[in-house]
C-alpha cells in the first residue's frame, strides 16, 4: 500500500512539508479549516481591490527557499519588491496556490481530533471522522498550525511536546483601505516604531498589481493590537483608520474598510527547535513558531519535519 500522510494546515510550513514528502513518493492529504488556502501568505479580494492583508513580503536567503523562489519567479508567481524582500504575484496568495496544485486538499475543514488505530491515524472534526480516501490509514500526522492550536490537538492524540509551551505570538490587526483615486499617501511603505500603527503599505507599488484602485494596508503595533485583541472588527474598523489619519495626515475618506483580527501574527519567542516530532506516535509539528516570524522560517520548520517523518516512514 501506498504510505499516505496527513497534514494539518495548508500554510507554507505544510505546503513545504508536502512537497518534500511528495518528491520522495510520500502521498499527502492536507486539511485546511479555512476555504481559502495558504494561511497567513494571503490576499483579499473585494470586486476590483486586491489587499495581501497577512504577510507583506518575505525573504529567500537559504539555498533550499531560495531556489523554490527562483521557481516561483520564473513561473510569474513571485517578483522581487523592494531591497531583499520578495512578494507573490499577483498577490502574496500566488505562491502557496502553485503550490496546491496537485495536492489532495481538504479545506473548510476544522481538525478537532485526531485518532490511532489499528491501520493508521484518522482525522476527525467536530462532525466525526472526515471522509476522505487514507482516512484512518494516514502512517503519520503532521501539524502545520500556530502552537496554540496545534499543542491541544497533539495532547490529546497523546503526545508530549514541552517546546509547545515556549512559542509565544503577538496578534495583529490589519486594517484594508479601499480608495477610488490616489488617496495621497506620500510613502509606498511607512515602519513605524512607536503608536498604535506598525506597517503601511500601498498593495499598487508592489509588482504585477492592478495600479487602477487603491488598496492601502495598515497593522497595529502588537501592544494596540492585544489591547483591543476582543473587540469587533466593526468596533476596530473606526479606531484603526483615525490612527491612520493622524499617523499619515491623509484626509481622503475611503470607500472600502474593513478590519481583520490575526490572533496568531507574529512570533515573538519561537520554541527554538526546527520541528517538533515523535517517530513513535508518527506524529509532529511544525510552523514559523518554532523558528522565527518569517515566511521562510516556516518552509525551514516544514521541510524539517518533514525529512524526519520521511526518515522513520523509510523514505528519507
Ligand atoms: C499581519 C502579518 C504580517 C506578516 N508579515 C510578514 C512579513 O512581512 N514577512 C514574513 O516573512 N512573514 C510575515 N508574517 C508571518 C508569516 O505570514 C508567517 O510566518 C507564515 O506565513 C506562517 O506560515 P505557517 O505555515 O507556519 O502558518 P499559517 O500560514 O498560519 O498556516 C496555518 C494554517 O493552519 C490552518 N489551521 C489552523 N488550525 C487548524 C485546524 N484545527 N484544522 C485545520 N486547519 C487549521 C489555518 O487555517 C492556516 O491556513 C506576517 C504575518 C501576519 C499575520
Amino acid at each position: 500500500m501506498t504510505v499516505a500522510v496527513a497534514i494539518i494546515g495548508t500554510g507554507i510550513a505544510g505546503l513545504a512539508a508536502a512537497r518534500y514528502l511528495r518528491e520522495r513518493g510520500i502521498a499527502c492529504t492536507l486539511f485546511d479549516k479555512s476555504r481559502g488556502l495558504g494561511g497567513r501568505m494571503a490576499t483579499r479580494r473585494v470586486d476590483t481591490l486586491h489587499f495581501d492583508h497577512g504577510a507583506q513580503f518575505f525573504t529567500a536567503r537559504s539555498a533550499r527557499f531560495a531556489a523554490l523562489v527562483a521557481q516561483w519567479r520564473a513561473d510569474g508567481q513571485a517578483a522581487p519588491w523592494f531591497d531583499d524582500r520578495f512578494v507573490g504575484t499577483p498577490g502574496m496568495s500566488a505562491p502557496a496556490r502553485a503550490m496546491l496544485a496537485g495536492e489532495t486538499v481538504v479545506g473548510g475543514c476544522q481538525v478537532t481530533a485526531l485518532h490511532r488505530g489499528p491501520q493508521g491515524w484518522s482525522v476527525a472534526t467536530a462532525a466525526g471522522p472526515v471522509d476522505t480516501p487514507a482516512n484512518g490509514a494516514f502512517a503519520a500526522v503532521l501539524l502545520a498550525v500556530p502552537a496554540p492550536q496545534a499543542r491541544p490537538l497533539a495532547a490529546a492524540a497523546g503526545a508530549d511536546f514541552p517546546d509547545f509551551a515556549r512559542a509565544v505570538y503577538a496578534p495583529c490587526w490589519t486594517l484594508m483601505l479601499g480608495f477610488d483615486a490616489s488617496c495621497g499617501l506620500a510613502q509606498d511603505r511607512i515602519r513605524r516604531d512607536e503608536g498604535a500603527i506598525a506597517w503601511i503599505a500601498r498593495n499598487a507599488s508592489k509588482p504585477g498589481r492592478a495600479p487602477d484602485r487603491e488598496a492601502v494596508v495598515v497593522q497595529a503595533s502588537p501592544a494596540w493590537s492585544r489591547t483591543h485583541l476582543e473587540a469587533t472588527p466593526e468596533a476596530v474598523a473606526p479606531l484603526l483608520l483615525g490612527e491612520f489619519a493622524a499617523a499619515t495626515g491623509v484626509a481622503a475618506a475611503p470607500g472600502f474598510v474593513a478590519a481583520h483580527r490575526w490572533r496568531y501574527a507574529l512570533v515573538e519567542t519561537p520554541a527554538g527547535q526546527p520541528c517538533l516530532w515523535d517517530p513513535a506516535l508518527r506524529l509532529g509539528a511544525c510552523g514559523d513558531w518554532c523558528l522565527d516570524a518569517r515566511v521562510e522560517a516556516a518552509f525551514e520548520s516544514g521541510e524539517a519535519l518533514a525529512a524526519a517523518a520521511a526518515a522513520t516512514l523509510g523514505s528519507g
